[in-house]
């Protein structure tokens, strides 16, 4: 499965560009995995005595979880370190 980086819309793996931004596809798992780093490091580089930025902190922490579980279900098969 290949994944869209711009729209987030899925495609086959014998397709290489997305039909409706013309973008490169990537492979799903490269594509989520790049989220979950990038949500990582946001978090990790917030300072936990902001409280202006606690909404934020727990939003990208919802976020990350959502992103974790979708890229897990869609990868039974494959363990995590
Ligand atoms: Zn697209």
């Amino acid at each position: 499965m290949k994944i869209c980086p711009s729209c987030g819309k899925e495609f086959h793996d014998m397709d290489n560009f997305c039909m409706l931004c013309g973008d490169k596809l990537k492979q799903k798992e490269d594509v989520f995995h790049k989220k979950i780093e990038k949500l990582e490091k946001k978090i990790s580089a917030m300072p936990a005595a902001a409280p202006a930025k606690h909404s934020d902190v727990q939003a990208l922490r919802n976020r990350w979880t959502r992103l974790n579980r979708r890229w897990e279900t869609s990868h039974l098969h494959s363990r995590r370190p």
